[in-house]
């Protein structure tokens, strides 16, 4: 299990005990701190939410979710229908609250939440790279150098390709969201972040990094491997 493996895991299972995940904890400081953090958070939310909620409530919550609650079963066991009820008042929160923010916004928090791709320097494989776009229904012409992470991510309600390309002048960031295109391409500032947006195809890119002295040569691998100049 690498970093990125494990953060995803204890964002779903901050409680998660199984031996890959545990050893892990044990060996990486970074991580270790993280679930001690998510613990924390949880117990706070638990303290502040510890209040008996109306039953119809939690009912009606309850039986409009049910069916596509599989993943919250795991909760429902516990035997917290509170538990339940809160978690999904706080998701639908925290979704709205996405949702109403720019890409832009949505890229920086998403890659703030996996920062530790930005230290990956193994290249990937460019089937790898071909791959990750074919599940999201693209064929590449050809596919960028230097790329050291990828993943098909969900960023809010979208579906993107995330990738990481590292070269002279550090990392970048690169985030193709696939399914919504921007109206214009522009350069933008966001908490010591460089980024560029640039609506590519049907989609869009975001580039990301500290420095964005790369993002022309950046964009230009880009514009030629999704054949959208
Ligand atoms: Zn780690
Ligand atoms: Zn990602």
């Amino acid at each position: 299990m690498n970093c990125l493996d494990f953060r995803r895991r204890l964002g779903a299972e901050p409680h998660c005990n199984d031996a890959d995940f545990l050893r892990h904890r044990q060996d990486c400081p970074g991580c270790a701190e993280a679930q001690a953090r998510a613990l924390a958070f949880e117990q706070t939310l638990r303290q502040a939410l510890a209040v008996p909620p109306p039953a119809e409530l939690a009912e009606a919550v309850l039986l409009a979710h049910a069916t596509r609650q599989q993943r919250l079963r795991r909760v429902y066991r516990r035997g917290a229908l509170l538990a339940l009820a809160a978690s999904l008042v706080l998701a639908f929160g925290i979704g709205l609250r996405v949702e109403a923010r720019p890409l832009t916004d949505q890229a920086v928090e998403h890659l703030r939440a996996e920062a530790v791709t930005l230290t990956f320097t193994q290249p990937v494989t460019a089937q790898a790279v071909r791959d990750a776009f074919a599940s999201r229904g693209l064929a590449l012409r050809e596919v960028p150098d230097g790329i050291t992470f990828v993943a098909c991510c969900p960023m809010g309600r979208h579906r993107t390709v995330h990738l990481v390309m590292s070269g002279e002048g550090g990392a970048v960031s690169v985030i193709y969201v696939v399914d919504v295109r921007t109206g214009a391409r522009e350069d933008f500032q966001h908490g010591g972040w460089q980024g560029r947006s640039v609506p590519l195809g049907a989609g869009t890119l975001i580039l990301l990094a500290q420095d964005g002295s790369r993002f022309d040569a950046v964009e230009r691998a880009w514009r030629a491997a999704l054949d959208a100049r």
